[in-house]
């Protein structure tokens, strides 16, 4: 491979201090797509130095609102017209159906823009006080912003990250996974083309433990912003804890899609699809678990498998194909291994289990949409994150039966209620632990929308006003009206 896809630090295209290298591999046929320099602690560093000085030094913190948003404005302008390079190139890092990639670009434009308007609208409160005083609350920017971000969505997470720091005017150290860096190299090239004064967006590529660890515990980053497993983000708080960070977590989840007998069927049965096997499981707020209640559970089950195995799994440039192979081969045995979990566990598996060796996908890491009944709450393909193509279904008497199964985990990022009866999907809405629901739908999301968990799901929220808040420290300004001595101590 000739070229090496270098970091973007403080202005300059670098290889990383120690000159190693990584490969990066189509999920689809297992073979090398680039190589790309393998960053350092040391590397880390020279981004967190290059941030602070652009932030507090160089002039970004008085930096005008409307100059970031007019930024971000022609980033979002430039992604647009560059939407089929980022859609093809997603779908070859990252293994995905290309019309899964494509609205993954869609929604990162949107995403640029919603933040490029906010940066300029009102933000702050005044306070009618005692004492002739106006006080008043006004939102600045943190500083440095240290941001981690997994692989399922690679560029859609970076944008829900880097648009609302830099529309709230911080500087950024951003490392993306380091098995998908690809779209997040072409994102800090049109950074680089708008103009973004240097060090103001740094790209750092690596590992977890090195490069990660390093932003997440680095003294001089003011606020660490993560997207991945549930195990890391721990990891990630015990790190930030040097400085006293200000965190925010968007972690894991195993999130109930509840079907009562009263949904419309081939609706509930569409979406109950939809959730778990859309981005091929690999989607955080997944509807893993399907809870069906009892009278409808042997019909719904049986028209969920028929689909289920008329789903087309093949290579996401494929136009046909509706589900793409799974991240890794690493991660495709960490999910075989899931299914051999659930048949150990008496779960009776009946749809799919297996990797597909044929002829054209027997390179790639392809799993069949996998489907277990019969489960109970004890077993561990119930309780934990699988983040592949494995549905387990739950049955269930009545809705108090439904809410306890449905609240019976560690997490609470999301989950469905499918019933034409509205009193009792609010009633069950109200008692669910997630920070997302639906009602008779499920996935759709929205950049004027906070996102985020309840419980180990996480801790703050992305989207919408609140993720912008998210990227500000709050200041209080008491301005005095009467001018005269306080008088507290005697002369
Ligand atoms: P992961 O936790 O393994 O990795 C995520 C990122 O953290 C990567 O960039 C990785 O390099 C980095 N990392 C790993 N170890 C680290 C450490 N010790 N210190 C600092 N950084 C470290 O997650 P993943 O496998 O890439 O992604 C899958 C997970 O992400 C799933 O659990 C999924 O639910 C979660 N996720 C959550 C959301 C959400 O919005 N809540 C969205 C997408 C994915």
């Amino acid at each position: 491979m000739d070229t090496i896809f270098k970091m973007y630090i403080d202005g300059q295209w670098t290889l990383s201090i120690n000159g190693e290298t990584r490969n990066i591999i189509n999920p689809a046929d297992g073979k090398i797509i680039a190589t790309v320099t393998e960053g350092t602690a040391e590397d880390v560093r020279e981004a967190v130095k290059a941030a602070k000085r652009a932030f507090y030094e160089d002039g970004w913190m008085e930096t005008l609102a409307v100059e970031r948003a007019k930024l971000l404005f022609e980033v979002a302008d430039i992604l647009e017209k560059r939407k089929k390079e980022f859609s093809e190139l997603e779908t070859i890092d990252n293994g995905k159906p290309l019309r899964e990639s494509e609205f993954d670009v869609n929604d990162a434009v949107a995403c640029l823009r919603y933040y490029a308007g906010l940066a300029t609208k009102p933000h702050g409160m005044t306070y009618d006080v005692p004492d002739n005083t106006q006080a008043m609350v006004v939102r600045e920017a943190i500083g440095v912003c240290g941001m981690i971000v997994p692989w399922n969505y690679p560029l859609l997470m970076s944008i829900w990250k880097l648009a609302p720091a830099i529309a709230a005017g911080n500087t950024v150290v951003f490392k993306p996974s380091e098995i998908t860096p690809l779209t997040a190299i072409k994102l800090f090239e049109i950074f680089e083309e708008v103009g973004f004064p240097k060090g103001v967006v740094n790209l750092v590529l690596g590992s977890g433990p090195v490069v990660g660890h390093e932003i997440a515990a680095n003294m001089d980053v003011d606020k660490v912003a993560f997207t991945g497993g549930t195990a890391t983000g721990r990891s990630i708080m015990q790190s930030a804890t040097s400085n006293i960070k200000k965190i925010s977590l968007e972690l894991g989840g195993k999130s109930p899609n509840i079907v009562f007998a009263d949904a419309d069927f081939e609706t509930a049965v569409d979406y109950a699809l939809f959730a778990i096997f859309c981005n091929q499981g690999q989607v955080c707020s997944a509807g893993s678990r399907l809870l069906l209640e009892q009278s409808i559970y042997d019909k719904f089950i049986e028209r969920l498998v028929e689909r289920t195995k008329k789903i087309k799994v093949g290579k996401g440039l494929d136009p046909s194909t509706e589900m793409g192979p799974v991240i890794s081969e690493q991660h495709m045995n960490k999910i075989l291994n899931y299914i051999e979990i659930g048949k150990k566990e008496g779960a009776k598996l009946v749809c799919g289990g297996n990797r597909i060796f044929t002829e054209e996908l027997k390179d790639g890491y392809f799993i069949e949409p996998t489907i277990f009944i019969d489960t109970t709450p004890d077993m561990r393909i119930v309780q934990e994150e699988i983040f592949g193509p494995v549905l387990a279904i739950q049955k269930f008497k009545d809705e108090a039966d439904a809410i306890h199964l449905a609240n019976d985990s560690i997490y609470g990022l999301a989950g469905g209620v499918f019933t034409n009866n509205s009193a009792k999907a609010h009633r069950v809405i109200k008692k669910l632990r997630a920070g997302i629901t639906w009602i008779n739908a499920y996935h759709p999301t929205y950049n004027e929308a906070p996102w985020g968990g309840y419980k180990q799901s996480g801790i703050g929220r992305e989207l919408g006003t609140l993720g912008y808040e998210e990227y500000t420290e709050v200041k209080q300004i008491n301005i005095n009206l009467d001018i005269k001595p306080v008088e507290w101590f005697s002369e």
